[in-house]
């Protein structure tokens, strides 16, 4: 052997290189305050009582222990065992604990019941805040807290109910365990309305309802049918669509009767989905299983349609959440890249591409908090109209636009961003359900024409809206223009509602960057999306716009 050779086999970890050029992990750092962008619409919004606790929760997400529960609930798929080792049906779900952590933590945070438990002007905005937050570290165990959040509204159309339900349904606490919702402090609701036949047209559901006894609001029923996409089985119970001897009614169906009994509410297996991982989505049969109907007989629609609009207005916040997420990520890498000898951050290509995407989330952030501002105060006239349309069309084109806001952010960290050790691929992933569950994009778009067909103060009130921004800007102008032409053209109105509801959606983000008059980012936003078109790809601005503002905007440091 020569000495050489000698010397290798003396230092055999010897270093084959030095890792360089990487970015270190994004973590402690305060979520909250980085995030211009938030913390502006917070305040603006009516929630600036809330700064201290949202920049205390800004931490908290992004302790490298809550982080790393994002990747390990997401690491393996939940697994269903219908019975106990002793053969007792018992339709078990189980979780990798991080899950556990993760629905613990939002939990006792009160991410599920604040609004409804502190009530008043900023509330919705404060909670908003800090669910989007939240749901930067994992969305999957979102599903269960929305759906707790949204069951609400539903759960107060019945007294006896509300009774009963509510004070366990917002307690801050988390009890996971597969026992009798008497038996528990605190309880988690799901939802039942999609069935094979149809998912939109729930008025095609065939499960069927049969009086216990007396019949009506309260009362007890056996349902009879399936349900072909019920998230989170773990719920303590589930607001569910069948039909009554009265027609399509809303019921409230347990997971064990109050006899103790298990309810034979049966899940036939778990969806194996493409994202959305960690939460499992089952497939269920109902076998006589026990349901108290909520609201009226026949009014299962309109009992259900409450949680519904809630549920809407967090795929809004979920969706903005992805996409402020994957931003930081971005930014952050290019921000510690270089290529061709020079930091990619520098570089003026990629300057663009990060403006441009963070125009994405300005307009996706103006948009949410200007719905929850609405929520807020639901007991004025227009901010009820503003929030019927804003739902619809703040769920209908944030979530659109999600997908592809993720596969650019991935891209800016090249290779790493589609392998599973970064968060981007995850993101991604997760990045098309919100669009598609409670009310896929076509039927956001027609519910749309069906609320302007109702009653035409809704519009007046979204143009009332939109006016508040006029005569600041000519582009913008003339797109509300052009927009109030088109509405007032009713023919062919379905085929050309995705149309309509994009240039609402356009319009109404820019009015309220306007609003919010910082000109850097609403000049930027109109003339990338209402002059230049918006149908180039991400990293298109035109010369002018003020990049560096945008750029600082986007970072998640720049507290
Ligand atoms: C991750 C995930 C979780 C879910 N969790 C739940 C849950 O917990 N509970 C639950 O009840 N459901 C749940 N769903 C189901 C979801 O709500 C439905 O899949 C969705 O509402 C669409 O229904 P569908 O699949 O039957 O599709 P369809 O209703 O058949 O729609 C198919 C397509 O046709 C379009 N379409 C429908 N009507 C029209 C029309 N009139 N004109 C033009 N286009 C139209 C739709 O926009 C859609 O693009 C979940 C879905 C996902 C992806």
């Amino acid at each position: 052997m020569n000495a050489k050779h000698d010397d290798l086999h003396l230092d055999p970890l010897a270093s084959t290189h030095e890792v360089f050029n990487q970015a270190p992990p994004l973590e402690n750092y305060d979520a909250f305050t980085g995030d211009t962008a938030l913390k502006e619409a917070v305040v603006r919004e009516g929630g600036d009582w809330g700064l201290g606790d949202l920049s205390r929760y800004g931490y908290e997400t992004t302790r490298p222990e809550v982080i790393e529960w994002g990747y390990q609930a997401n690491a393996s798929k939940p697994e269903f065992e219908p019975h106990d080792r002793y053969g007792h049906r018992v339709d078990q779900v189980n979780y990798h604990p991080a899950y556990h952590s993760l629905m613990n933590m939002a939990l006792r945070e009160g991410l599920h019941s604040s609004p409804w438990t502190d009530p008043g002007p900023g509330a919705h905005v404060v909670r908003a805040a800090k669910y989007y937050m939240h749901a930067q570290v994992e969305g999957g165990h979102g599903c269960p807290i929305t759906m707790t959040f949204a069951a609400v509204p539903s759960l107060k159309l019945t007294p006896s109910i509300a009774e009963r339900w509510l004070a366990k349904v917002t307690a801050r606490d988390y009890d996971p365990r597969n026992v009798s919702h008497q038996d528990k402090q605190a309880l988690t609701i799901g939802m039942g309305m999609t069935e094979k036949q149809g998912g939109s047209d729930v008025r095609a559901n065939t499960t069927r309802a049969y009086p216990v006894g007396a019949e009506g609001p309260g009362e007890l029923y056996e349902l009879v049918g399936h349900k072909w996409f019920m998230s989170a089985p773990m719920c303590d119970a589930f607001l569910m669509l069948a039909q009554a001897p009265g027609g399509l009614s809303c019921f409230l169906v347990p997971r064990w009767r109050e006899d103790g009994g298990k309810n034979p509410l049966q899940v036939q297996r778990l969806k194996n989905k493409v994202g959305n991982v960690s939460n499992a989505s089952s497939e269920v049969e109902l076998r006589g299983a026990h349901g108290w109907m909520v609201g009226e007989e026949g009014r299962g629609v309109p009992a259900i349609i409450e949680m519904v609009a809630m549920t809407r207005f967090d795929c809004m916040i979920g969706s903005s959440s992805g996409q402020r997420q994957v931003m930081a990520q971005a930014v952050h890498h290019v921000a510690h890249r270089a290529a061709f000898g020079e930091t990619l951050l520098d570089q003026p290509l990629m300057r663009n591409v990060i403006a441009d995407l963070q125009l994405e989330v300005e307009g996706s952030v103006a948009m949410t908090w200007r719905m929850a501002r609405a929520l807020d105060h639901q007991e004025d006239e227009h901010e009820k109209l503003f929030a019927r349309l804003g739902a619809a069309v703040g769920k209908y084109w944030i979530c659109k636009r999600t997908p592809h806001h993720a596969y650019e952010s991935m891209e800016c960290l090249g290779g790493n961003g589609v392998t599973e050790n970064f968060i981007l691929a995850r993101l991604y992933r997760d990045a098309p359900i919100n669009a598609i569950w409670e009310g896929s994009g076509n039927v956001q778009a027609l519910d749309l024409l069906r609320a302007m067909g109702k009653s035409p103060k809704v519009l007046d009130a979204w143009f009332a809206e939109l006016a508040g921004a006029q005569g600041r800007n000519p582009v913008l102008d003339k797109a509300v223009n052009a927009l109030r032409k088109e509405l007032g053209d009713s023919e062919a109105l379905p085929y050309r509602a995705r149309d309509l509801v994009d240039r609402m959606a356009l319009t109404m983000q820019a009015a309220q960057l306007v609003k919010a008059g910082n000109e850097a980012v609403s000049d930027a936003f109109i003339t990338a999306r209402l002059d230049s078109g918006h149908t180039r790809n991400y990293g298109s601005l035109p010369r002018g716009v003020d990049v560096d503002t945008l750029v600082a905007r986007a970072n998640p440091w720049n507290a």
